[in-house]
């Protein structure tokens, strides 16, 4: 068993509970304790001054829901890695298009029609060519998401009557979203990927945190009031959002 402790010094002792790598992410800021199941990695986020015995008998108190998400997650097919080759499938807005490869300029990605086009310089030897084709799909998701994301939360904004202070796209591993107390909104651009009807899930879930800013029944009835049917989208994004990926 394993425990990284990357926020602060730590102590590297190991938690006789799991049997699986604990993450422990400790923070001054912080005043709850989260945790998040991931990729067979369980996350641990902690205020500042928890004990170890403390840590200890939370991990013992979640055991069968820690467990019960570890199981799901290794009883799902393994998700194909992406080779980033003419003909793959790439996901945009929920949708499938195939990679076409071309030599022509642009060397970018270009959404055109059905497919989506990158022109690949001359110059790129055919070793280099997935890593470079990974990197300007990257470039052109993470651009396509900034653009979409600013515009759905200027829109829902106004809906929700609230007023951010930021909206950036981040590389996140395990969360979609997060929103500051200041009002800063990070979203995952690998939302891009995903149906619309799920991005404005997510845009509606970090602003009304700016109205509460928390998971409480109320926080929820806020989100229900500006989406009626964000269960559906969330149901998604647990069970599918992991084929958000590149
Ligand atoms: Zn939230």
């Amino acid at each position: 068993m394993l425990v990284r402790n990357n926020a602060t010094v730590g102590w590297g002792f190991e938690y006789g509970v799991f049997d699986y790598p604990v993450e422990l992410v400790r923070s001054t800021r912080r005043k709850s304790v989260s945790i998040q199941v991931a990729d067979g990695l369980i996350q641990l986020r902690v205020p500042q001054s928890i004990s170890k015995r403390e840590i200890e008998q939370l991990l013992e108190r979640k055991r069968r829901w820690i467990e019960g998400k570890v199981a799901l997650q290794s009883a799902l097919p393994r998700l194909q890695p992406k080779q980033y080759l003419k003909g793959e499938q790439f996901l945009y807005l929920g949708k499938e298009y195939p990679l076409q490869l071309t030599s022509d300029f642009p060397y970018r990605v270009t959404l055109q029609g059905d497919q989506l086009l990158l022109g690949v310089k001359p110059s790129t030897s055919l070793e280099q060519q997935p890593q470079w084709i990974k990197k300007q799909l990257t470039a052109w998701y993470r651009e396509q998401a900034l653009q979409r994301l600013q515009e759905r939360t200027a829109h829902f904004a106004r809906v929700v009557g609230v007023k951010p202070a930021s909206v950036v796209v981040r590389t996140y591993r395990a969360r979609w979203g997060s929103c500051s107390s200041r009002g800063d909104i990070r979203y995952n651009w690998k939302l891009i990927m995903g149906p619309a009807e799920v991005i404005d899930y997510v845009v509606v879930h970090e602003l009304c945190h700016l109205l509460e800013h928390n998971h409480s029944p109320a926080y929820w009835r806020r989100v229900e009031q500006f989406m009626p049917d964000y269960r559906e989208q969330r149901e998604w994004l647990k069970r599918s959002g992991r084929i958000l990926s590149l």
